[in-house]
């Protein structure tokens, strides 16, 4: 045992031959010197649990050589681009919305150049951030003026934080939700300061539930979009023009958190009806905020649009400093509200809508060159076939909606052979993201952006 350990080139041995000189020109000597000192911790600790060092240790070649792999290794970017067969467009886990074509363009310039962030040209002053956006937003929406910070999260949280800390906000039972990664409406009206209250039941929440709640301390009452889940059957909920009646009677704001929201009319393009800020906006809801990153289809920011005097209390707010974006998104947004100036172009332009209205004849064609390159390297092991599939918009809109989509599906001839493939697509070099159903692999066509760069990656499986 200690005549192994004693075997162990010390770090300053291994540096010092022409090999570890050779990777310090290419690495720099701390990063050397530091995977050294990791490759040989594991080593001892593998000869103290095996009771012999990794084989690696045993040829200077093959030494140096996983030395290399790890440097490399280690300057490669974890956040790395993946193909997504999931059949959800827009998926949080793998970054939401693809940005569009214009809005990379206009954030690449305001990474790499000064910009005119607050600077207006046209007067040559000092001006705000989100002005742009703002003038915008009026254009396409109708709205008075427009809020832009970082996440809808944080739009939820600003809007109670500046107008119902230490007050009451009425909410009914059936919103009370909670999305992915722990945003629950009860934690953030915590957060900011604010009293929930609720109203109703969680299937039937009527009119005189929310009059009942007002009192002299109420703030607001709020509407949230039940994004990720639906509640059927006995139901009954209170409609944003209702309770805009009710708010006007007693002189309190009615906010509305949309989540997803849609600026154009989904069912236009035969997907599912999503509830349209506009209409919300004519139904007189004084705030509404909603994503930047769902069906808008621009960078992950959250958006608050609505009634003037209230969008200047929120800018005026401290923990707008703290929530507000950074150029690079903001360029990227305003490029991509842009687009929705030419409405006829959209379907072409946005990425998010691209992909949601492709043709089925189109997936089916893309199915055809998947299943034709994978047959060859699977077909020992797996039966293939194109299948009709369900495909979702993703990010919690219209969970129970099901967009009509194509899988190339992959049914395993013995068992076992499923999950090693599975492992087998997750290493290659861009990722295969799949979805695993009925003891098969959907590789559904629907969410995938680039065919040509998944049929390259694939290619891999060859060698
Ligand atoms: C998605 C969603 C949020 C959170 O939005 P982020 O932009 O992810 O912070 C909040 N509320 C609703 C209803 C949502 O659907």
């Amino acid at each position: 045992m200690t005549a192994l350990y004693q075997q162990l080139p010390s770090v300053d041995k291994l540096i010092k031959t022409p090999q570890g000189e050779s990777l310090i020109l290419k690495y720099g000597h701390s990063a050397v010197v530091t995977q050294c000192r990791e490759m040989l911790s594991r080593a001892r600790s593998e000869i103290k649990k095996q009771g012999e060092a990794p084989t690696f240790f045993n040829h200077n070649h093959s030494l140096f050589q996983q030395l290399e792999q790890n440097l490399i290794r280690q300057q490669q970017v974890k956040i790395k681009s993946v193909h997504n067969l999931t059949g959800t467009v827009l998926h949080t886990n793998l970054g939401r919305a693809l940005w569009p074509r214009a809005a990379q363009q206009a954030a690449l310039t305001a990474m790499a150049q000064n910009v005119a962030l607050e600077y207006d040209l046209e007067i040559g002053k000092r001006s705000h951030r989100d002005n742009y956006i703002s003038e915008l937003l009026q254009h396409i929406t109708g709205a008075e003026a427009a809020c832009i910070v970082n996440n809808n999260a944080a739009a939820v949280l600003l809007m109670l934080a500046t107008f119902a800390k230490d007050k009451e906000v009425i909410i009914s039972r059936g919103e009370l939700i909670e999305i992915g990664g722990a945003f629950r409406i009860p934690d953030i009206m915590a957060q900011a300061g604010c009293k929930l209250v609720e109203v109703g039941t969680t299937n039937r929440t009527h009119v005189k539930d929310y009059r009942q709640a007002i009192n002299e301390n109420t703030a607001f009452l709020m509407k949230v979009h039940s994004s990720n889940y639906q509640i059927c059957g006995f139901t009954s909920a209170v409609a944003e023009h209702e309770l805009v009646e009710l708010g006007r009677e007693f002189g309190i704001p009615v906010i509305s958190d949309l989540g997803s929201g849609a600026l154009i009319d989904l069912s236009r393009y035969n997907l599912p009806k999503e509830p349209r800020l506009q209409e919300k906006l004519n139904q007189g809801v004084d705030l509404i905020s909603f994503s930047g990153d769902k069906l808008l289809g621009g960078p992950q920011a959250g958006i608050i649009v609505g009634k003037k005097a209230l969008i200047e209390q929120l800018q005026a707010h401290p923990l707008k400093r703290v929530l507000r974006c950074d150029k690079v998104i903001l360029a990227g947004l305003e490029a991509s509200l842009r687009l929705y100036l030419q409405p006829e172009k959209l379907a072409e332009k946005l990425t998010t809508l691209h992909l949601l209205t492709q043709p089925l004849e189109q997936l089916q064609q893309q199915a055809q060159r998947l299943k034709q390159k994978l047959e060859p390297l699977l077909k020992e092991d797996f039966v293939l076939q194109i299948e009709p599939s369900s495909a979702q918009i993703g990010s919690g809109s219209q969970p129970t909606a099901k967009i009509p989509s194509v899988s190339v599906t992959l049914a395993e001839k013995s068992r076992g052979k499923l999950t090693a493939l599975l492992s087998r697509l997750k290493a290659l070099s861009s990722p295969v993201i799949a979805r695993c159903e009925q003891d098969k692999i959907w590789l559904d066509l629907r969410s995938l952006a680039d065919i040509e760069a998944l049929l390259n990656t694939l290619s891999e499986l060859e060698e």
